[in-house]
């Protein structure tokens, strides 16, 4: 009797599910596939002896990817900077209206419409208290909140928050030194284009300085 030993390269499947693939353009299903290669006896691969490396692959279009394509979804990502957004707004107008120290009703009227008009919804007067008690725990300022936005928005996300902060800023009839100063703080930690942030100054009759 004779024994024929080889090597032979097998893919196995490692795991499966949904993912976004690029060449599609959508949301398909995939197989992440591992290459191995493998001693042989009688031409039947048996022990797995080096990896050959792995791949994902696109079960409607057959592309084949790195593994790393698993970790982009472009849905959650547009999601993760709305929210941000949202909320980076919201916080902006809660910290501005309460740099004074006393949150005036106006004020907390002007932050609510505001609010429903960037999302396009009520929002109940409970989620809107929550949100103040929050940010007044963390308590950051205004231009640390739009530094930390100004990487994810583009220019128009950077305008709303911006016209946001006004808007809250003029709330009690009358733009303070110090919430002018503020204002053009925020413009610049946004990282807006001064000729941009200028023409909303302009608009919104807000003083240049
Ligand atoms: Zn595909």
């Amino acid at each position: 009797m004779f024994l024929i030993f080889g090597t032979s390269g097998s893919t196995s499947v490692q795991d499966s599910g949904q993912f976004y693939c690029p060449e599609c353009d959508d949301y398909k299903n995939y197989e992440h596939k591992k290459v191995q290669k493998k001693a042989s006896l009688f031409f039947i691969p048996l022990v797995p002896i080096e990896d050959l490396g792995d791949y994902v692959e696109c079960q409607d279009c057959k592309a084949t990817y790195k593994k790393s394509v698993l970790d982009h979804d472009p849905k959650a990502e547009e999601e993760k900077i709305r929210s941000l957004y949202y909320f980076g707004t919201l916080d902006i107008m809660i910290s501005i209206a309460h740099a004074d120290g006393v949150l005036l009703k106006e004020e907390i009227t002007e932050i609510r419409n505001t609010f429903e008009s960037i999302i396009g919804s009520e929002v109940s007067e409970e989620f809107l208290n929550q949100q103040i008690e929050k940010s007044k725990e963390t308590n950051y300022s205004p231009v640390q909140v739009a530094s930390a936005l100004a990487a994810h928005l583009n220019d128009v996300g950077k305008e709303r928050v911006l016209r946001g902060a006004i808007a809250i800023s003029k709330a009690d009839g009358v733009i303070q030194n110090e919430e002018l100063v503020m204002l053009h703080d925020i413009s610049k930690a946004l990282l807006l284009p001064k000729t941009y942030a200028n023409g909303i100054f302009g608009e919104e009759e807000v003083k240049l300085i």
